[in-house]
């Protein structure tokens, strides 16, 4: 099934001309669990991987062998996913949380050493031919993404990314059996598998990263928005209440009545969720220039990897295919990976790909 990106509430580029100068598209990747094969693009699929080409491993030295089996990660999602699905009110039943507290952190793999190697999980693999905005290395048309499941790497203790591009016809014979590390720090590091639906969209800048211009003239819209909505509500809501029920009954049936106020950051601007090319937002922390290390370029998100396809302020963003479906985690969470404070991007040098990439966090 494809995914479809409703039109944007309104046009962008109609309302605020100058945003024309400060559009890219990006492709959402919708994930989604599935069964994806070695030859199609996927989040935690099984890779494309030569049998005679060493498997990266993380040789970083923080302890490996304490935090969540991996195998208990994947069993723990089982239960609380089949549980939602059972019922969404009621929970696991008492033999599953039996398991369920099982299945804690600890010293699992007291046999690995703080410098033993140990592989890095497969995140996802990502083909040209159906992500328009992936472009790497003149030639290839397969990147494969790992990373090391431990948030203990660099100043800023996050994970490690590793990126494998290559030409998918130069492969040979693939693993079959993929290598993965017995212990994970965080269960959020360790992706479901899933099965992409790439869709192309156009962005704009993050609203902080524009003309000032352009900023305060969207910011008097969004006032503009914010004031008719305020008019509706003053005239049907009494300004004071006998009890707290009563304010709370009065509360849900103004925002029940409230119409979904568009802006600019939620609707017009950046999609939510995992996605490759587009911008990056820079909500939670200024915005930081990140340029290559080794020539100088400014380096925009290739990669980015969200901890929800979209949150309460971007709800325009869901699929029509979806509608129907919310609030299913598996369609709105679906690859259970939360990284930094939702966020993580990988940045790479758009002039010679090959440069050592960066990762930014939100
Ligand atoms: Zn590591
Ligand atoms: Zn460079």
């Amino acid at each position: 099934m494809t995914r479809t990106t409703p039109p944007r509430p309104v046009d962008a580029e109609a309302l605020f001309p100058a945003l024309a100068d400060h559009r890219r598209t990006s492709t959402r990747l919708h994930p989604r669990h599935g069964d994806p094969k070695a030859d199609e693009s996927s989040v935690a699929g099984p890779f494309l991987w030569p049998t005679g080409e060493p498997w990266p491993v993380c040789t970083a030295d923080h302890p490996k062998g304490i935090g969540h089996r991996l195998s208990d990660v994947r069993l723990q999602r089982r239960i609380l996913d089949e549980a939602w699905h059972r019922d969404p009110d009621s929970g696991p039943t008492e033999a599953e949380r039996e398991i369920l507290d099982t299945l804690q952190p600890g010293p699992h793999a007291p046999q690995i050493g703080d410098a033993d190697p140990i592989p890095l999980l497969a995140a996802a693999q990502l083909f040209t031919r159906d992500i328009p905005d992936l472009t790497g290395p003149d030639g290839c048309d397969l990147l494969q993404v790992l990373w090391c499941p431990f948030e203990a790497h660099g100043p800023g203790r996050t994970i490690d990314v590793v990126l494998k591009w290559r030409r998918s016809q130069d492969v040979g014979e693939a693993l079959t059996v993929i290598p993965e590390p017995v212990v994970v720090g965080r269960a959020e590091c360790v992706p479901n598998t899933c099965v992409l639906h790439p869709e192309q969209v156009v962005e704009h800048q993050y609203e902080g990263l524009l003309d000032e211009d352009l900023q305060e003239a969207i910011e008097e819209w969004e006032v503009g928005n914010d004031e008719e909505d305020d008019d509706a509500f003053d005239s049907s809501t009494p300004s004071s209440f006998d009890t707290y029920e009563e304010y709370e009954a009065a509360m849900a049936a103004a925002h029940a009545d409230e119409e979904y106020e568009v802006t600019y950051r939620g609707d017009l601007s950046i999609a939510p969720g995992w996605k490759v090319g587009g911008f990056a937002s820079w909500h939670l922390t200024d915005p930081a220039h990140i340029a290559c290390e080794v020539c100088g370029t400014p380096m925009p998100p290739l990669i980015t990897v969200a901890v929800s396809e979209w949150d309460g302020a971007s709800e325009s963003w869901i699929p029509l295919e979806d509608r129907d479906s919310v609030p299913d985690s598996r369609i709105s969470d679906p690859t259970g990976v939360y990284l930094g404070r939702g966020l993580m991007r990988v940045h790479t040098c758009p002039a010679t790909p090959a440069h050592p990439h960066q990762l930014s966090f939100q």
